[in-house]
């Protein structure tokens, strides 16, 4: 996994600020006569928790939810539902995405995103309804499993994990199966460890680095029947490292191929048995 750029748009907080009182009073403006006096009513109120959110962009844990914004939350998610000017920000955060990662969820790094997560909920945050900076691209996946939790998942445009080496894969071979291991690191940071049980990541990576594992075990095999197979090996190394450039170290594909490859003489092995067997049959 690997932080987003999304912010990186926007030259510097009080940009983002502006732009977002900007949604705010565009909103405001847009609505029948009976929403807009409430929303007037609470707009500084709202600028002040977006600059505490600003203010405590690396230090999320402070933003604690208040009650004073409860009772606004229908006509909050009224204003993200329905308002024009959030129909174009809602497309302009998709579109801001850096290349190579504009479609792939980045909670789980499996399916695409297909909606926007409220990183802070809804329920308990009506404040940040419409705060862009709260608003992460996400797969239903992720979004359903995430929804009601509080700070218990990577924000991907302010948490810093890029250093962090989290994800360990490896092979084992087994009865001459080749078998796969997925573990967290021992010193995982608490957020990460959180945002895997949340999220029930280990288990939805065991299903798919199976499949994955197979597709991979067939090319090996071709390979190795044209005597390539230390060529596919060497394309290998190629592919482990640009995935991980766009996706970041822990990219679960990157870590499985990285797997196959220290595994490389076992695995050879392992095809080199079953092709002897295949040719006294
Ligand atoms: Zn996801």
């Amino acid at each position: 996994m690997k932080a987003l750029g999304y912010v990186k748009a926007f030259r510097n907080s009080n940009e983002i600020l502006d732009k977002n009182k900007r949604l705010y009073k565009q909103t405001k403006d847009n609505k029948f006569k009976k929403d807009r006096p409430l929303l007037e009513r609470i707009e500084s109120a709202v600028f002040n928790r977006y600059c505490l959110y600003l203010d405590n962009q690396h230090n999320l844990d402070a933003i604690i939810p208040i009650d004073s914004f409860k009772a606004y939350e229908d006509i909050m998610r009224k204003s993200y539902t329905n308002s024009k000017f959030f129909k174009t920000e809602r497309k302009a955060i998709f579109d801001s995405l850096p290349r190579g990662r504009k479609t792939i969820c980045p909670y789980c790094l499996i399916s695409d995103s297909s909606t926007l997560d409220h990183y802070f909920p809804e329920a308990l945050y009506a404040e940040y309804i419409i705060f862009t900076p709260n608003l992460i691209p996400c797969c239903e996946k992720c979004n359903e499993l995430k929804s009601k939790s509080i700070r218990k998942t990577i924000h991907f445009y302010f948490d810093d994990i890029s250093q962090v080496t989290y994800l360990n894969i490896s092979l084992s071979i087994d009865s001459g199966i080749p078998v796969i291991n997925i573990e967290l690191d021992p010193s995982t940071p608490p957020l990460l460890i959180k945002h895997f049980h949340q999220l029930n990541l280990i288990a939805r990576y065991k299903e798919k680095t199976s499949d994955e594992l197979t597709q991979i075990l067939e090319m090996l095999c071709e390979a190795y029947s044209e005597n390539n197979y230390d060529g596919l090996m060497d394309m290998f190394v190629y592919k482990i490292s640009s995935l991980k450039r766009i996706y970041g170290s822990n990219y679960w594909k990157a870590c499985l191929l990285e797997a196959v490859f220290k595994s490389r003489n076992e695995i050879l092995q392992v095809i080199a048995n079953e092709s002897l067997k295949k040719t006294l049959l």
